[in-house]
């Protein structure tokens, strides 16, 4: 099918019927599987076809082929870094009624609060006490949470400054906006707007969007992307909420949306991110499609292999041992010291028990900041907190990374040593900062770019000597 028109505006680029075909009618192949894995390999993006021949693997030595492949994509093409960063839940009033969710405005009993400017002060004032220096701003849809406050919020967490503390990308998980509301919410400088399909599946996407609804309008959502780079927003991130239908189709839809916006824009999403369903305040769904935790590990190998150049989000969402056991797989980006109550950041919590009544789902990782710190280094890891490319006007940063050689030995390793070593000074423990100091000079003793490599040593003791914020 060529994409069509719908309506003014609404672009369908998902084929129902072909993707529906190809889960159908692809069948395992060895042979097909190995020589995809050889084209993604050779750094180049992959088609539904080929996609659908990974997707098709069900043997577990194939299955083990891919993983083995996602593994080397990562290692060979991206290194070790994991960008950390933290969410932050603004409020919870909401007009739709997204059955799987913790704010759907039927739930009369959630308790329902918008962060005041000053308790937004607060909360980034104890996310930067942390260490954080990323957020993703959450928000339910209501007419409360208007482009403007959104700009304003977004305002606020860039002013707000403890200590050597400072938040320097501002990313947005927030309804879909006009795009008009897309560039008003750009002005405020937001880093990525990142907004999740839920599910591609038409039926399925009605029968948990009630109609009536907001949100029960597929294209308005489908579409919010290219609005979005309409308005000038230069990075958005995409992803599914997993459960709510087939994983395979799921899959195709996120490599058909990316390989739309390349097509259209020429640039691929941001990043994705494949939430699955959780426990969440008066949720009672029966899900046909529950992603196992088998069927998780395959759809972020596939995903690593067919769009090589997006970055992957895997959030708190998942415990820590599917984290640790995922991980591997190519992911780019985790959130870490997750909480989601609204204003949980500024409560000094005793107990790490969740009140399910004030959020939106349940925290499968609950480690805090410096653990989840602690544990990447000791698997080798490289945590960063870089937000140079974005600062320096170099975005589609992905690509870059992906598509220029030498690209992440002259930015990505230098900055995320640099930022890694702001938070061993500035806010780890005892315990972090000796593995992290370690992890620092095997890190040096490997890097080889002889013309950086000096300037690097220097940065790093000026940080060490207090300076701040250097950056490639
Ligand atoms: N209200 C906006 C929206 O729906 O797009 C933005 C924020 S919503 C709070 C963020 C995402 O959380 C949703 O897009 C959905 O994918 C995910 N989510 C909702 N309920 C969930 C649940 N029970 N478990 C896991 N993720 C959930
Ligand atoms: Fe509202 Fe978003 Fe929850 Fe749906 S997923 S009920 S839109 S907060």
């Amino acid at each position: 099918m060529e994409e069509h028109i719908i309506a003014k505006d609404a672009i369908d680029f998902i084929d129902d019927l072909k993707l529906q075909k190809l889960v159908a009618e692809t069948k395992e192949d060895s042979g097909k599987v190995r020589d995809v894995i050889a084209k993604s390999l050779n750094k180049e993006a992959l088609s539904l076809e080929e996609t659908a021949v990974l997707l098709a693997a069900e043997s577990p030595a194939l299955i083990e082929e891919i993983f083995e492949a996602a593994r080397t994509l990562k290692k060979t093409i991206y290194g070790n870094r994991i960008v950390l960063f933290a969410p932050l839940y603004i409020g919870n009033y909401c007009i739709n009624d997204c059955q799987y969710c913790g704010f759907r405005r039927s739930l009369r009993t959630a308790v329902r609060r918008t962060l005041s400017d000053q308790e937004l002060v607060s909360e980034i004032e104890n996310l930067e006490k942390f260490g954080h220096k990323r957020l993703i701003l959450v928000y339910g849809e209501h007419p409360q949470y208007s482009p403007e406050f959104i700009a304003h919020t977004v305002e606020i967490a860039y002013q707000v400054k403890v200590g050597n503390g400072e938040i320097r990308r501002v990313n947005i998980n927030a309804a879909p906006l006009s795009v008009e509301g897309f560039r008003t919410v750009k002005a405020s400088g937001i880093g990525t707007y990142q907004i999740f399909q839920e599910t591609y599946h038409r039926e399925s996407y009605a029968k948990y969007h009630p109609a009536g609804t907001h949100k029960a309008d597929y294209f308005w959502r489908l579409n919010s992307m290219d609005r979005a780079l309409q308005a000038g927003c230069d990075d958005v991130g995409i992803g599914v909420l997993f459960g709510l239908y087939n994983w395979k189709y799921e899959v195709l839809s996120l490599v058909s949306h990316a390989l739309h916006l390349q097509k259209y824009y020429n640039v691929g999403p941001h990043t994705i991110s494949f939430p699955r369903i959780k426990p969440a305040h008066g949720l009672e769904l029966q899900l046909n499609y529950q992603t196992t935790d088998e069927q998780f590990k395959r759809l972020v190998a596939i995903l690593r292999l067919a769009v090589p150049y997006t970055g992957l989000i895997m959030t708190a969402r998942e415990s820590a041992e599917i984290r640790n056991d995922v991980i591997d797989f190519g992911v780019s980006q985790i959130d870490a010291g997750t909480r989601l109550e609204i204003g949980a950041y500024q409560e000094d919590r005793k107990t790490k028990e969740q009140q399910l009544d004030r959020e939106q789902f349940k925290v499968g990782d609950d480690r805090d900041l410096d653990e989840v710190i602690r544990w990447l280094i000791s698997r080798d890891y490289v945590p960063s907190f870089c937000t140079s490319c974005y600062r320096k006007g170099r975005t589609g940063e992905h690509f870059m990374e992906f598509a220029i050689p030498g690209f992440i030995k002259k930015y990505c390793t230098p900055n995320a040593l640099l930022t890694l070593s702001e938070y061993l000074n500035d806010y780890a423990s005892p315990e972090t900062k000796e593995i992290g100091e370690k992890l620092i000079c095997k890190e040096l003793e490997k890097y080889n770019i002889e013309n950086i490599k000096p300037q690097l040593i220097e940065r790093l003791e000026k940080v060490n000597a207090g300076t701040r914020d250097l950056y490639f």
